[in-house]
C-alpha cells in the first residue's frame, strides 16, 4: 500500500464529519428561523414549510406521529449502527467539538495550536483567556436558548419582547433555566455523552448480549490485542484523537452493553491509517459489525507494527 497525497484517504471520517454535522446543527437550530418547523403558541399555529396550520386534531396529531417515528428511526440506526447518531449528527455533540478552544481556555480540553502558540509569544493571556471562556460560553448559550425558543413562539414576538425592555418573565425564566443547563453542557464536553447521555444510556440498557451476532458496529483493533504495546510501540495517536478520551484498542472496553461512549466517528481509523501510510501499511483499526459481513481493511495483517 502506498501512502496517497490525497488527504482525504486520511482524513475521511474527519472530512465527512465536518460535512455532515452543520447541516443536522443547521435543521436543528434554524428550522423555526426558517419557518420548515414551529409551533406558535402565542397565535396558536403550527408552522410547516412556510404554512401556517391551526390548532386542530388533524394537523395536532402529526406532533406525535413524528417524535414517535423520530425515535423509531433512531432506534433502528442504532441496533445496526450503533451510536452512529450521536459521531455524525447529534447537535450536542456538533456543538461540544465546536466549542473545545472554550474549555481549552480554562484548562478543560487540551489546547490548540493557535492557543499555545499566542500563550508562548503572551503568557499573561491565560488570565484573558480564563474571564473570556465564560463570558462567550454565556453569549452562545444565550443565542442558542433564543433560537430554541422559537419552536415554541415566534421570532418576531420574542425580539418584541425583548426590544421592549420587559420581557415575560416565562422568556426570562426559559431562557435563564437553558443558559445554566448550556453552560453546563459545553464546560462538561464529552464527559456528557459518555457518562449521562440519555439516548446512549438508554442504548447502553438495551444492549445485547456480547455473544449475540446481533451487535451493531463497533472499533476493531487487528493488532496483537493482549500485547498492544508491542503492535503499537510508544504511538497513543486513535486514544489522543478520540473526542470521548477511549483508547480503541481494548476491545474489552468497546462491548456493547458496557457503556463506553464510543459514538462511531470513526477519527481513531483516519489516525492509525495515516501513520501506518508512513511505512506502505495498511492500520490496525477498522469497523466491525459482527451482526453483518465484517470489513477488513486491504492489505491488512495481524503482525506486529514494526
Ligand atoms: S473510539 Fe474511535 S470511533 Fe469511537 S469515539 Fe473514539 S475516535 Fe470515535
Ligand atoms: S493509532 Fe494505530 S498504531 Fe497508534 S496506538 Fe492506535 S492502533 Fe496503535
Amino acid at each position: 500500500m502506498k501512502q496517497s497525497n490525497n488527504p482525504l484517504k486520511y482524513r475521511y471520517h474527519v472530512f465527512r464529519g465536518k460535512l455532515v454535522q452543520p447541516f443536522f446543527w443547521a435543521l436543528c437550530f434554524l428550522s423555526p428561523v426558517l419557518d420548515i418547523f414551529r409551533v406558535d403558541m402565542v397565535q396558536q399555529h403550527l408552522v410547516f414549510l412556510g404554512k401556517p396550520l391551526p390548532f386542530t386534531f388533524e394537523h395536532l396529531k402529526w406532533l406525535p406521529i413524528g417524535f414517535y417515528g423520530a425515535v423509531i428511526l433512531i432506534g433502528i440506526i442504532s441496533f445496526i449502527w450503533g451510536r452512529l447518531f450521536c459521531g455524525w449528527a447529534c447537535p450536542h455533540n456538533t456543538l461540544t467539538e465546536w466549542t473545545r478552544p472554550l474549555r481549552a481556555m480554562v484548562g478543560l480540553a487540551p489546547k490548540p495550536r493557535w492557543m499555545k502558540l499566542i500563550l508562548r509569544e503572551r503568557p499573561s493571556f491565560r488570565f484573558l483567556f480564563m474571564a473570556l471562556s465564560p463570558l462567550m460560553a454565556i453569549g452562545l448559550t444565550f443565542a442558542l436558548s433564543l433560537l430554541l425558543s422559537f419552536y415554541i413562539v415566534a421570532p418576531q414576538w420574542v425580539i418584541q419582547q425583548y426590544a421592549s425592555g420587559h420581557p415575560h418573565i416565562a422568556l426570562i425564566f426559559g431562557h435563564g433555566l437553558f443558559v445554566l443547563i448550556g453552560l453546563f453542557l459545553l464546560f462538561v464536553g464529552n464527559d456528557f455523552c459518555r457518562t449521562c447521555c440519555p439516548y446512549g444510556l438508554a442504548q447502553s440498557i438495551s444492549a445485547y448480549h456480547e455473544d449475540s451476532p446481533w451487535r451493531p458496529l463497533e472499533i476493531q483493533f487487528h493488532g496483537n490485542k493482549t500485547e498492544k504495546t508491542e503492535s503499537c510501540k510508544t504511538c497513543t495517536a486513535c486514544q489522543t484523537v478520540c473526542p470521548v478520551d477511549i483508547d480503541p484498542r481494548d476491545t474489552g472496553a468497546l462491548k456493547v452493553g458496557q457503556f463506553d461512549g464510543c459514538f462511531n466517528c470513526g477519527e481513531c481509523i483516519d489516525a492509525c491509517k495515516y501513520i501506518h501510510s508512513f511505512k506502505s501499511q495498511a492500520g490496525l483499526l477498522s469497523f466491525k459489525n459482527p451482526g453483518f459481513k465484517e470489513k477488513k481493511p486491504k492489505n491488512q495483517t495481524t503482525r506486529p507494527v514494526p
